[in-house]
């Protein structure tokens, strides 16, 4: 059943797809969650502090629940906003990849359902689900144990021979499936998405393992703040408008990335054509037709604007 399912998986257009067996996380991962939120480093995002129990125990979120299904999906764009005008962050270039990977994500319960017929051992109501960013669940830890990848010192998955452009998404299920073999992490002596970080949310720790303040992250600041950008960290937000990639462009593993065969994560011609003027010029009906349907709108208009004026006004200075 292991391989259909990832056979299955690669037809619906995941690039990788793993099984980790599912339990308690480790405890050096709970007790480094823990005192992230102690310190208060996830800023405005408190979803992170609640459901810390289903957080690092999976199968408080679904009944009986046995294997953990990790699949990744490529999102690399074919062509990118020119280096010189202002930035948004590649995920966001194309349509919301919540509803396109939870579709996928259906489409292989589906097959495993039909699976599971064919062999006498129906699904029971409730004794799956799938998640895209969507539950307290640890996605790159649980890709860690599914053996498709490791998390990187920038705190992403990175997928040896692919990079890390990829929005990860599970499925939890009772079915005891063969887990895969855990990745060891391959980062090495390398600290260049820590050099890379424009703000310090990247930190180097003593034992080479690295801190993220999320409250310094320049994707925090620009999509999940409410409240005005401070000057400091304008100053240093270079021409990102949403989100940064910063950390992930220094990535050697990313040389590997090739552009995604998803036509949906691709940006239009019209956010290619965007210049300084189009954003400083941007009303709520130009920004509903350039991101209708596409993960900016997290941000909404208010939120886009805010972070145009920022950088507009730091760049007048
Ligand atoms: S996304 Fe940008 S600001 Fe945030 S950690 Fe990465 S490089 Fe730093
Ligand atoms: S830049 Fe280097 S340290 Fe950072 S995630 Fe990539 S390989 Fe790891």
């Amino acid at each position: 059943m292991e391989s259909s399912i990832k056979s299955k998986a690669r037809e619906l257009g995941f690039a990788a797809c793993g099984i980790a067996k599912a339990g308690l996380v480790d405890e050096g991962t709970r007790t480094a969650y823990e005192r992230w939120i102690a310190g208060n480093h996830q800023g405005d995002m408190e979803y992170l502090s609640r459901h810390l129990e289903k957080r690092f125990d999976p199968r408080l979120l679904v009944p009986n629940c046995q294997s953990i299904i990790v699949t990744a999906m490529n999102y690399f764009p074919d062509r990118q906003i020119p280096n010189d005008e202002w930035q948004i962050a590649y995920y966001a270039y194309g349509k919301d990849y919540h509803t396109i990977v939870k579709q996928r994500l259906f489409q292989l319960l589906e097959f495993m359902d039909n699976l599971r017929k064919e062999q006498g051992n129906p699904a029971s109501e409730g004794c799956q689900r799938v998640f895209v960013d969507s539950a307290p669940v640890l996605e790159r830890y649980w890709a860690q144990r599914a053996g498709i990848g490791w998390e990187g010192r920038n705190h992403l998955l990175i997928i040896p021979g692919m990079g890390s452009w990829f929005f990860l998404g599970l499925i939890l299920t009772d079915l005891a499936l063969q887990p895969d073999k855990p990745l060891p992490s391959r980062c090495g002596t390398c600290h260049r998405c820590v050099d890379a970080c424009p703000t310090g949310a990247l930190s180097l720790n003593e034992d080479s393992s690295t801190f993220m303040d999320a409250r310094k992250c320049v994707s925090y600041l620009t999509i999940e703040q409410k409240k005005p950008i401070s000057s400091d960290i304008s100053s240093k937000m270079g021409n990102r408008i949403y989100g940064c990639d910063s950390c992930q462009k220094a990535c050697p593993w990313n040389r590997f990335a090739t552009p995604t065969t998803e036509a949906a994560f691709h940006a239009s011609e019209a956010l290619l054509d965007m210049r300084r003027e189009d954003w400083q010029t941007l009303t709520p009906e130009a920004y509903e037709a350039l991101f209708g349907g596409s993960a900016v709108k997290r941000a909404k208009y208010d939120g886009l604007r805010r972070n145009i004026d920022t950088i507009a006004e730091r760049e007048k200075q």
